[in-house]
């Protein structure tokens, strides 16, 4: 069952017009794979009214069994303070491994984790480079050898001395490349021996599809696993292969990948993740459904012509919150736009328009240059967030919460950008 939900959603992410259509061809052959697995559509909910929105309902049991699919239950490993935790890497040449054992690091470090980095993968020249420099750019303590050979021993010097120094967590890098598959995997048995990690996490190239469920399959069976990182969320859809991953091997995923930035890891989250799938389809129906509202705003024909160019600043958010709170009640809309059902889930039509209008407070106190910016200055200066929820009377919580929405939809525009098809119709509806 799993397979062919994947698949069905694998289709609808890998084709080029996400439009209604290929949304509906999706359902219907999920509908026709959960009807044969015995999974009764109609039972998941109480009797139901007679004029049903079925495309809803199967909406709704998509979506439930998709959580389910990517959220295993099973509870990833928690580092505990004041005494070593290891951590090991695994993963394929080019999947992140090394971009993200950084990342990880800084995470646990700016919560108070004394953190290190180990580099044992000798079989790439300059793999120690690329650590000393992300490390060194992140104030990050590292070990690695240009002479020693044996990864295994480079592993084992290096969490020696980083217990010895009193580390709460020691990050091990290591190779995804040999001449050998099973020589990659005969490593990787001998390094986890070498240092016993508490924890050993499988990176995988969220960009991969399918090949994913192969992949952690093969490296669950030698060097098991207890948690899953997918990187490069950013510029593809990456749902079927993170769905793939988990149902083949039971493990949770933990992180997200969403940037080659130091700062772009996003904490997983099963209901989000699918919310965020499944939205997709719907991007196009927004985009007439705005268009429709604010046909003669020449801003808003600004941000069209943007989106159609890939490009999504925080001016063309603002401009869309605007049109969405001219568009009347948010229950109507909400499921319809993905990064609003985020924003207002659990909050009736008044409480969620407050938080819309506090987003324009937020908007309204940023200079000109920062809401025509793609958001990375704040990430280069976080004490604008503080001047900012100063200044409109907000949280720094509430500004990262709008950066990182903007975010996300930024990274929609440029996929539904980025189609040359998408481009052609929205500049057809301008
Ligand atoms: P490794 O071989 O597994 O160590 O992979 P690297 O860490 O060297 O990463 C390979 C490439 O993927 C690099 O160019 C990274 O910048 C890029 N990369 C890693 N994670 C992400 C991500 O989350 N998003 C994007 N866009 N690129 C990423
Ligand atoms: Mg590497």
């Amino acid at each position: 069952l799993g397979r062919r939900i994947n698949s069905a959603v694998n289709d609808l992410t890998r084709s080029n017009n996400l439009d209604e259509k290929a949304f509906d061809d999706m359902l219907k052959e999920i509908c026709a794979a959960l009807l044969s697995a015995d999974v009764n559509v109609l039972s998941t909910s109480p009797p139901l009214p007679a004029a049903v929105n079925k495309k809803r309902l199967i909406q709704k049991t998509v979506f439930d069994e998709l959580v389910a699919l990517v959220d295993p239950h099973a509870q990833p490993f928690r580092p505990k303070k004041g005494r070593p935790n290891v951590i090991m890497f695994v993963g394929l040449q080019g999947a992140g491994k090394t971009t993200t054992c950084t990342k990880l690091a800084r995470h646990y470090q700016t919560r108070g984790f004394k953190t290190a980095l180990v580099c044992a993968d000798t079989f790439r020249a300059g793999a120690f480079d690329q650590l000393k420099q992300n490390a060194t750019k992140a104030k990050i303590p590292y070990y690695g050898s240009l002479t020693q050979t044996d990864p295994a021993i480079v592993a084992a010097e290096g969490v020696a001395k980083f217990k010895k120094e009193r580390f709460d967590i020691i990050i091990v890098d290591t190779s995804g490349r040999h001449r050998q598959e099973e020589e990659l995997f005969t490593e990787m048995t001998q390094i986890q021996t070498a240092v016993t990690p508490d924890q050993t996490i499988l990176v995988l190239d969220g960009t991969i599809g399918q090949a994913a469920e192969s992949q952690s399959a093969a490296f669950k069976a030698t060097a098991d696993f207890g948690a899953i990182i997918i990187t490069k969320t950013d510029g593809h859809a990456a749902g079927g292969g993170a769905i793939s991953a988990v149902a083949a091997t039971h493990t949770p995923i933990i992180f997200l990948g969403t940037g080659e930035h130091m700062m772009d890891l996003e904490r997983f989250e099963p209901r989000a993740f699918v919310q965020k799938l499944l939205g997709m389809g719907d991007v196009a129906s927004l985009v007439e459904h705005v268009q429709a509202i604010t046909k003669d705003s020449s801003s808003a024909k600004e941000t069209y012509k943007h989106i159609a160019e890939g490009i999504y600043t925080i001016r063309d958010f603002r401009e869309n919150i605007t049109s969405i709170m001219k568009m009347g009640p948010l229950s109507k809309l909400s499921g319809m736009i993905p990064g609003l059902s985020n924003l207002t889930q659990g909050l009736d039509d008044e409480d969620g328009s407050m938080k819309l209008r506090r987003m324009i407070y937020i908007f309204d106190s940023m200079t000109a240059a920062e809401l025509d910016s793609d958001g990375k200055t704040f990430v280069d200066q976080p004490s604008r967030m503080v001047r900012i929820a100063h200044g409109s009377g907000t949280t720094v919580r509430e500004v990262e919460d709008l950066l990182s929405q903007h975010r996300m939809m930024a990274g929609m525009a440029k996929r539904v950008g980025g189609q040359k098809k998408q481009m052609q119709r929205a500049q057809n509806m301008l």
